[in-house]
């Protein structure tokens, strides 16, 4: 079997007025002169910022990636952006589900599959989050709460080519804690596991699932190497250019010059 090639993806949250987009042009900079081909990277700026940094990256292989979408592809729902606008705007990806918006916006499993089928419908790949909040963790109650998130936020017909998971504990992000290693390679093989009962062998052993919470320069090293993780999602270390590729380095060959 072919190695899963791994992302390191940058989601810049409610984060960056125009002045942040001199972030995206020192990392494209910095990724010019050390380039890092063991990885993909991908950076997700809000949607006010998403014209002008496919702008910026035009011919560079950063990709670009937005942060939400509506399920449907457009009509009465103010303030809402339809997958087809992201791609519009020069998104290849979209995250969904993810825990902020399941928590400030009550998104279920069934809205987060919707989201998702809407990316498929727009040629957008979805990145689909999971993860068991601080009381889930407290209660034993993790592989339950994942096993749940992937059977209903998971479209059946998603793809390897199409899909990327996210597994981000609620309790990591933005705190400066992180699980161990051991319990990542834990809970990254159940969700591998639950992928392959979904989407049967050959798509749940391909597709690529992301650790997110906390990732930063100083524990990329340890955390990425991580049996069945393909990658980070990463939020306030991918605010700043240099701390954000120092993260993808961990991916560098040390031989190279
Ligand atoms: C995130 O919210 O996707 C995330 C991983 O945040 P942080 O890296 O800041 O914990």
């Amino acid at each position: 079997m072919t190695a899963i090639r791994p992302l390191v993806a940058g989601n810049w949250k409610m984060n960056g007025l125009g002045s942040a987009l001199a972030e995206l042009v020192t990392l494209r900079q910095v990724l010019a002169e050390k380039p890092v081909p063991e990885a993909d990277v991908m950076v997700c700026p809000p949607a006010t910022l998403l014209t002008r940094a496919a702008e910026v990256l035009e011919g560079s292989n950063i990709a670009l990636g937005a942060q939400d979408c509506h399920p449907l592809p457009s009509g009465p729902h103010t303030g809402d952006v339809s997958a087809e606008m992201l791609a519009d705007a020069g998104a290849t990806a979209v995250i969904v589900g993810h825990s902020e918006r399941r928590l400030d916006h009550g998104e279920s499993d069934a809205l987060v599959n919707a989201k998702a089928r809407a990316a498929y419908r727009a040629d957008l790949t979805a990145i689909i989050c999971i993860g068991e909040t601080q009381a889930q963790h407290q209660d034993g109650g993790t592989l339950d709460v994942l096993k749940r998130q992937v059977q209903g936020s998971v479209p059946e017909e998603a793809r390897a080519m199409n899909t990327i998971i996210a597994y981000e504990p609620v309790w990591a992000i933005g705190s400066g804690l992180t699980p161990t290693p051991a319990d990542v390679a834990r809970l990254q093989g159940a969700i591998r596991e639950n992928l392959r009962q979904l989407l049967g062998e050959t798509e749940g052993r391909a597709m690529r699932i992301l650790y997110g919470g906390s990732v930063k320069p100083a524990n990329a090293a340890e955390l990425l190497f991580v049996p069945n993780v393909n990658g980070a999602l990463v939020g306030g270390a991918s605010l700043k250019g240099l701390d954000f590729y120092e993260i993808l380095s961990a991916y560098r060959d040390p031989e190279a010059t």
